[in-house]
Order: structure tokens, then C-alpha cells, then sequence
């Protein structure tokens, strides 16, 4: 709440049609302090703290409108003219996140946009801010790191079909808010509803460090390409001693896969990255934003949140690396690794929205790609071949509904979403099937947490975690 200067009731944004585009009304339940018996207590403070909604002052000059999408909308004031970096996801947001601000601010024009990188989250409200014709006209430019348009491209139109289809299911966006339903996505409340908009860019940024000043406003861009994406770009502005950190340092582990798609990411290169942003400009900041969640401030502070969002991404990357090459499996790999006490415990570092399961797999994925080296996966019949001869050896679909049903009474859901896929891939006319397959599904999404049991592959003294089954294990 720092800095809170004003908001809307519920952050309300109409729609054209009788359902809003952005409501935070339906997340009212988690104004209940205690978290509810189907969402991990860790998840529940994370979605609370991403309810949060309104404009905020970060210090003078730099404005963060929150909370009225899924990502957040940065402004700076230039001696004439506003610079904003990022436009939401909508036209209808964008366009009332800046009303929120114009109406507690003195007005200005925007006289540039930056795009802070290619995901739609980050230039899809464009058109709420601007139009095709004022940037024809110059009066408003657009900034975007190099390979933008390339990158925006191949996300959104290539494999663009797929992807949003699975992003309806990574962020959940059929299911009603509730403490059985939607609950966060991890790095903000929703995806808005309407369509994303896009004006390309009218300026590259492609010099690693450039430094320009606009208008009256010193930034210097450190690129940042295949990092959280494949074209990023960081900002500092020495004036205001604040540092952007974009979508590389946020408040929860990110995605080294995401599991809509997309291309694997470097654990490497980032880790990197944010090391040089340390170096570089550690020193020289009060203040670190991000284009989601909250700034930090204080220089101790801000250190120490980049020196560990640092070492995570390299954990994940150094240790998955060292158990491939001693011969484990994605699956192995992701059920062994446990992040190290240091960063157990930070709340930086927790699985709101990546998770170290499926961020091993994609180091796995990275270096050795999809083939696990066993020559019976190399060309294994396809699914419903698969499950057919599966369940008929398994002496039918009955039988095998009736020793899943005690495994579920016994909670081994993972094994019972497993056996019922087999079983719904045999015959996806089998309700009793498909139910029991949802009913495990559902209990894993209320139950997000590594099983017990499984066994350490070695003893480094990073595993404390298997050790202690207790110990609240911070990966959703
Ligand atoms: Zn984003």
C-alpha cells in the first residue's frame, strides 16, 4: 500500500457486453483472513496482496497503476509529456488505468509508450492509450526492444492457436473466482476479457546499455533478450535512482516453462542478467519495479531480493544440469530437487506461478530436448492406442475405476489422474471415468504440493526438505 494515492470501487471496468472486462469484486473472499482449507495458505497471502488495486505514487515522477489487469502500467512524468511503460492487456484497462491517473495527476499527453517486451499482457491495451493515426502523425512514439515484432509474431501468430487455447487453462479463465475456483494466477488476478490490441513500435531500442534521454527523463536500457522473453529490455533511471526490473525479478518464481507453451527459457542467462543489473546499478537504486506485483524499496532490500531471485534461477539451471548428466529423467529430476534453505523460506521464491517441477523439466528440456534416452519412449504407440491395450491388460475399464477409487480414498491423486486418463483415452464415453479423473484433478489443484515420500536421489545438504516431511514446502 505504499504510496496508494486513489482507486476505483472494485477496480470496476465495463465492457460493452453485460460482463465487465475487470472486476476485483469476486475476489471479495479473500478479504477472509484465514486461508481456506482448498488453497495452500502461501497462495492465498500472494492472491490477497494481488488484490490490491488502484494508482500509486513510487517515488517523484514515477506513477504504477496496479491491480487493473493482470500486469501493471508504469508511468513516468517527462518535463512535457507522459512516458508509459506498458499498456496492459486491453484497450478498456489501459484506458482506465490511465483515467485513474489523470485524475489525481496533472494532465499531460502521452508522448511515448515503451513496450517492455512481447508478451500481450505488456502492449495489448495499446489502443486505449494511443491510436494508429497520432503515431503515424509523430505525436506519440513507441519503444520496443530488438526483435520485438519477431517475437510478438511468433508467440501470438504461429503457434498463437494452441497457446491461447492452453493459456484458457493455465490461468483458469472458466472457472469462477472462489476458494474452489480461480483463486490468483500467481503473478496478478485474471486475464482480462476482450480482444488485445498492437501498433508496432517506431523505435527499436537494439544497443545493449543505450542511454537516451526523453523528455527531460535519463534511461539507460540494458537488453535483456531470452530471458523471461525472448525480446526484453530492463530500465534504469539514474535521476529517480529507480531500477525496472520488467518481468525478470518479481515476487514469485517464474517460468523457465509455461505451461500454455512456449519457448523453453534460459535459467543461465537470466540468473546472469540479473547479476549484471546488481552490479550494475545495485548501488545507484532505492527503488526496484517490476511490471507485476509491488516495488521494493531500500537499497539492502532491493540487494537482497535480486541477489536471491539471482541464485534461484541458477539453482533451478546449475542443479537439474548436474542430475542430467548423472543419467536422471525429467520426472526424476523434478521429484528430487529441492530448492536450499536460503531460499526455501523466501516468499520471492515460491511457485505462485512457475513451479521447480516443471522449471527442471525445462533445463531437461533445454539441453537434451523432449526424448528422455529410453528407447521405449522413442516411438511409443500415440494415446488412444496406448491407453486401449493399457486398460485391456489392466483387465478392463471396471476393474480399473474400482482399485483407483481406493487409491483415491488413500489420496494418491496423482497416480489416479494418471490411471483415469488412461481409462477416459480408451473410452471417452466412460463418465464414471471421466469423473473420478476430474475429482483427482480437482483435489491436486486444492493439494498443490510436492508428495511425501519421494526419495532423495543423493544426500546434498540442499535436500533438508526430504528430511523433514513438515517442512512447508514452498512449490505450488
Ligand atoms: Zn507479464
Amino acid at each position: 500500500m505504499r504510496g496508494f494515492i486513489a482507486t476505483v470501487p472494485d477496480a470496476l471496468v465495463p465492457g460493452t457486453g453485460p460482463r465487465p472486462v475487470w472486476i476485483m469484486k469476486p475476489f471479495e473472499f479473500l478479504k477472509q483472513g484465514e486461508a481456506a482449507a482448498t488453497v495452500n495458505p502461501s497462495l492465498w497471502r500472494q492472491a490477497q496482496l494481488n488484490a490490491i488495486h488502484g494508482l500509486f505514487k513510487v517515488t517523484e515522477r514515477v506513477y504504477q497503476v496496479r491491480g487493473f489487469d493482470i500486469a501493471n502500467m508504469t508511468i513516468i512524468e517527462g518535463d512535457t509529456a507522459l512516458i508509459v511503460i506498458d499498456t496492459l492487456s486491453r484497450a478498456e484497462t489501459a484506458r482506465a488505468a490511465l483515467e485513474l491517473y489523470c485524475a489525481h495527476r496533472p494532465n499531460k499527453p502521452i508522448g511515448t509508450i515503451i513496450y517492455s517486451h512481447n508478451h500481450s499482457d505488456h502492449f495489448g491495451g495499446v489502443r486505449g492509450l494511443t491510436s494508429e493515426a497520432e503515431v503515424a502523425a509523430g505525436k506519440v512514439r513507441i519503444l520496443a526492444p530488438v526483435g520485438f515484432m519477431e517475437a510478438v509474431i511468433g508467440d501470438s501468430v504461429s503457434a498463437g492457436v494452441a497457446m491461447s487455447r492452453r493459456a484458457q487453462y493455465q490461468f483458469g479463465i472458466l472457472l469462477p473466482p472462489g476458494p474452489r475456483g480461480l483463486v490468483d494466477t500467481g503473478l496478478g488476478k485474471a486475464l482480462a476479457r476482450a480482444p488485445v490490441t498492437l501498433i508496432a513500435p517506431t523505435d527499436i531500442v537494439d544497443t545493449n546499455m543505450d542511454k537516451r534521454v526523453i523528455d527531460g527523463v535519463e534511461i539507460v536500457f540494458k537488453l535483456v533478450p531470452g530471458s523471461e522473453a525472448p525480446a526484453e529490455m530492463l530500465m534504469y533511471f539514474p535521476q529517480f535512482r529507480v531500477l525496472e526490473m520488467t518481468e525478470d525479478v518479481t515476487h514469485t518464481m517464474h517460468n523457465l516453462y509455461t505451461i500454455r507453451g512456449s519457448e523453453v527459457r534460459d535459467g543461465n542467462l537470466w540468473s546472469r542478467y540479473i547479476g549484471e543489473a546488481l552490479e550494475t546499478f545495485g548501488e545507484g537504486t532505492d527503488i526496484v519495479i517490476a511490471q507485476h506485483h509491488w516495488p521494493v524499496a531500500g537499497q539492502a532490500r532491493v540487494a537482497d531480493l535480486l541477489r536471491k531471485q539471482r541464485d534461484l534461477y541458477k539453482f533451478i539451471n546449475d542443479q537439474s544440469l548436474r542430475l542430467l548428466n548423472e543419467g536422471y529423467t525429467p520426472a526424476e529430476i523434478a521429484e528430487t530437487l529441492r530448492l536450499p534453505a536460503s531460499l526455501q523460506q523466501e516468499w520471492s521464491a515460491r511457485g505462485y506461478y512457475g513451479t521447480l517441477r516443471h522449471n527442471a523439466k525445462a533445463v531437461y528440456q533445454k539441453y537434451l530436448g523432449w526424448y528422455d534416452g529410453n528407447p521405449a519412449n522413442l516411438d511409443p504407440l500415440p494415446p488412444v492406442e496406448s491407453a486401449r491395450k493399457t486398460v485391456e491388460y489392466m483387465g478392463g475399464a471396471d476393474a480399473v475405476i474400482a482399485r483407483a477409487r481406493l487409491d483415491f480414498a488413500k489420496g494418491e491423486y496423482r497416480w489416479v489422474a494418471s490411471a483415469m486418463k488412461e481409462a477416459v483415452f480408451s473410452d471417452p464415453t466412460n463418465r464414471a471415468a471421466r469423473e473420478l479423473g476430474a475429482d483427482a484433478l480437482e483435489q491436486l489443484g486444492f493439494r498443490p504440493k510436492p508428495a511425501r515420500g519421494a526419495m532423495p536421489i543423493s544426500s546434498p545438504p540442499w535436500s533438508c526438505a526430504m528430511a523433514c516431511p513438515g517442512f512447508p514446502l514452498a512449490a505450488l
